[in-house]
């Protein structure tokens, strides 16, 4: 073969090559938009994170895929708490303070990293995968920094190796971090709008739209609600004498000792600045009056550490109401205005006889 045909031979094989190449990199690239529509189009953040870990892993046949999220103010596992997902549940999933310690190459991943997979290094990326030979490491980029990483680890040797094009995956790790970002911040809005801070409790809104749908709920199943309205007896008199913060601890233990009164079905809402309410779904007024009574005696009998000297006694008045929405009951709005207003002059008395006691109302 002279020099010509030679390099003829060579060019034709160069070609061959590269049109496999570019025909394997749009299939590559199809699939990447198709796995970046699915995490755009996921609804919550729960259902982010399954499509990041099962989505990814599917699409690109891995064997193994983790998330790393720094989370250092545990916020994201709140979220998810409070979105009725249980965090632990989500086993590919690290919630991390600090993106070192996990595997070397996070603490400065300011790209894609490829290469072989080394178990010193990466097995706490990848719990309970064996025999894995090659991994990427793909920073989530938030401004100029990695807020953690999408983690792929491959049986194969030859799937991720520092020879490979990054660009694909710094750009998929680019996407799902926006994804993420907005995923967390929808859950922020979608919290800030029914949650109350300080208790971590459900506000006034969520309670009124909860009761009416109690109410419907009772008067399908002729049913009884109870509601029990409680207030802090001269609270003011603890911001003044020991300061707000004092005044805020209390308040939260007091969430926190009614909590370990009530049932799982009955709602706890903060209803105001010191006052808390209570529906209780299928309970009669009498119930509602000996759980009320409970939970005066559970805050009465233990005093409340103020500071870190000082230890004060509280007490609670509490109003309860009951009401039987009948069938001919239409506008369950008012019945709701009506149970709230009962159990309210019902807190009332309880104030107006000397506080620390449980009044019932007309109901
Ligand atoms: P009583 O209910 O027994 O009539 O007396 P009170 O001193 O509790 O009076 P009132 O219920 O009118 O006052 C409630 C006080 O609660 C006033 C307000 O500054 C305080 N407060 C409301 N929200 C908060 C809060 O989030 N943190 C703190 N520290 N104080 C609060
Ligand atoms: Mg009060």
């Amino acid at each position: 073969m002279d020099e010509t045909s030679q390099e003829n031979e060579d060019l034709r094989r160069r070609l061959r090559e590269m049109t496999a190449e570019a025909a394997n990199n749009e299939n590559i690239l199809k699939r990447t938009q198709a796995r970046e529509l699915s995490l755009l189009r996921a609804d919550t953040l729960a259902q982010l994170l399954r499509v990041m870990v099962d989505g990814l892993r599917e699409s690109y046949g891995l064997d193994a895929v983790s998330v790393v999220l720094l989370d250092p103010q545990h916020e994201i596992r709140h979220l998810l708490l409070a979105g009725g997902d249980r965090p632990d549940e989500f086993k590919q999933i690290f919630f991390v303070d600090s993106l070192v310690g996990l595997a070397p190459q996070l603490a400065a991943l300011h790209k894609p990293w490829l290469g072989p997979f080394v178990g010193a290094d990466h097995h706490l990326l990848f719990p309970g995968s064996a025999n894995l030979k090659s991994a990427a490491l793909v920073p989530l980029p938030r401004k100029d920094r990695a807020t953690g990483a999408l983690c792929f680890g491959s049986r194969e040797a030859t799937r991720f190796t520092r020879h490979h094009g990054t660009d694909f995956l710094a750009h998929l790790g680019a996407v799902a971090a926006v994804c993420i970002e907005n995923a967390v911040n929808r859950a922020r809005l979608l919290r800030a709008g029914i949650t109350d801070f300080l208790t971590g409790w459900h506000n006034r809104r969520y309670l009124q739209q909860r009761l009416k749908e109690e109410l419907a709920r009772a008067q399908r199943r002729a049913g009884t609600i109870a509601c029990l309205m409680i207030d802090i007896d001269r609270f003011k008199s603890i911001n003044d004498g020991y300061g707000h913060l004092a005044g805020d601890n209390a308040l939260k233990e007091i969430a926190h000792r009614v909590e370990t009164q009530i049932r799982s079905m009955d709602t706890a809402a903060r209803f105001g600045g010191d006052e808390l309410a209570i529906l209780l779904p299928e309970a009669s007024a009498a119930e509602a009056a000996t759980l009320a009574e409970r939970i005066r005696e559970v805050i009465a009998a233990v005093p409340f550490a103020l500071t870190a000297r000082v230890e004060r006694y509280l007490t609670v008045s509490v109003g309860v109401a009951s009401l039987s929405p009948g069938r001919h009951e239409t506008d369950l709005k008012a019945a709701a205005d009506r149970l709230l207003a009962d159990a309210d002059a019902a807190l009332y008395r309880a104030k107006a006889l000397g506080r620390n006691r449980v009044q019932l109302g007309a109901g």
